[in-house]
């Protein structure tokens, strides 16, 4: 029998496996299970979307493209986010289209680190980002958010984190798994503590499309964010085009000059064809865009309502497509819940523990599903919550929708 770890990395094999997957792994092998897990939208990527990537194919786009994407593709990137929101990037030498965010992300923090240097992750977090900054040899730090405060990081909080070797933070709003979105004034008093310890932000942004009462600001828009930000996109969540893997990039010149050499030696370029599509996304997608996210809205007021009406305390989230119920009067920890519930009622949610410790005691739920699917859920989840006997009252903190 070989002993396979005397060939694999130590780094790699300590790597956590994601939470997320476990249960879903489980969830898959059994009938009749209604998912509220995996991140993802429940709508197909657009017909007129589709259709450009198959044109593609059929007049023969087969080739690499340029190393940092087509040409065409930045230049609406640029358009994009001038448009929105208000930021100027030159498709030339400041954007890259990279595979998905995951793959943006990556390659930042491979940019960014030297052996040790920390980035400050607020948490709970999206599972990718402590194995991401832990392969690029740095340090995640994390640094916990509250229920109390939906979830939202303070300057003051962030603050108190750093380091002499803290390099980056990362931020991610509206954010998966609470939801929470910062808005322009909490972003300035962050952008203030950015400043003053001569700090990067890489701003995780792929779900700024998706905010429900507030309109979305990127840090990088705040006076004298510009230079220190790093913008990740992509088309995942907005358009519905997960399964493209297509993301971008867009940051200050010298950052994309290293960002575009690890790009090139481990990726070449994104898939030529899909690019096509994802041009259509940018020039023509918009009106789909915003039916999606009103179906999301309406979606979120339902669930956020049902939950606390049966006894799940649960905050508004501002954004995304995740709540982020507190399960502590049940008496269960997160994992035994998601698993009690997964086993006795076949509704598969995500433990909140997957995403930091300060996840523990609560449960993500993507409502990128049907309200139908939502509303069934809802009456598993109640009948279980029964079935545990638990003193559960409607939730005396109401929200306002
Ligand atoms: N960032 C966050 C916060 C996410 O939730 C996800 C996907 N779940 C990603 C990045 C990765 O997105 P992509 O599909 O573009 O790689």
């Amino acid at each position: 029998m070989i002993d396979y770890n005397q060939f694999l990395a130590t780094q790699a094999v300590e790597l956590r496996p994601s939470g997320i997957r476990r249960f879903f792994d489980v969830a898959s092998k059994m009938e009749n299970v209604i998912s509220l897990g995996v991140g993802e939208p429940d709508f197909v990527t657009p017909w007129a979307i589709r259709d450009m990537a198959i044109a593609s194919i059929e007049d023969g786009f087969t080739s690499y493209t340029a190393n940092p994407g087509l040409l065409e593709l930045r230049e609406e990137i640029a358009n994009y986010m001038e448009r929105k929101y208000h930021l100027s990037y030159q498709p030339e030498n400041q954007i890259i289209v990279t595979i998905g965010a995951s793959q943006a992300l990556d390659t930042a923090f491979r940019s960014l680190l030297n052996p040790g240097e920390e980035v400050l992750i607020i948490e709970p977090a999206f599972v990718s980002y402590a194995a991401l900054v832990t392969m690029a040899g740095g340090k995640p730090i994390p640094v916990s958010t509250w229920a109390e405060n939906g979830f939202k990081v303070t300057a003051e909080q962030i603050e108190k984190a750093i380091t002499a070797r803290t390099k980056a933070i990362l931020l991610c709003s509206p954010n998966n798994p609470t939801g929470a979105f910062l808005n322009k004034q909490d972003l300035s008093a962050i952008a203030e503590v950015v400043k003053k310890h001569n700090l990067i932000v890489v701003s995780d942004e792929i779900y700024a499309e998706l905010t429900y009462d507030e309109d979305y600001d990127s840090i990088a828009t705040l006076p004298g964010m510009y230079e220190r930000t790093i913008v990740i996109n992509g088309f995942s969540k907005a358009f519905a085009m997960t399964g493209w893997r297509l993301g971008y990039v867009c940051a200050p010149q010298p950052i994309i000059e290293v960002m575009l050499k690890i790009h090139q030696y481990t990726t070449m370029c994104a898939p030529h064809m899909l690019q096509h599509g994802a041009v259509e996304a940018l020039r023509n997608g918009a009106d789909q865009v915003e039916e999606m996210r009103k179906s999301y809205r309406r979606r979120r007021n339902y669930i956020v309502e049902a939950l606390n009406q049966i006894g799940l305390n649960c905050h508004l989230p501002g954004g995304a497509f995740y709540v982020f119920p507190s399960i502590q009067n049940t008496g269960l920890t997160s994992e035994q819940f998601a698993e009690q519930l997964l086993m006795k009622e076949r509704v598969a949610v995500v433990p909140g523990n997957a995403f930091g410790e300060s996840g523990e005691g609560y449960i993500r739920c993507s409502y990128a599903t049907s309200l139908q699917q939502l509303q069934e859920a809802i009456r598993r989840i109640e009948k279980f919550l029964q079935s545990l006997g638990a003193s559960l009252k409607v939730c005396e903190h109401q929200v306002s929708l």
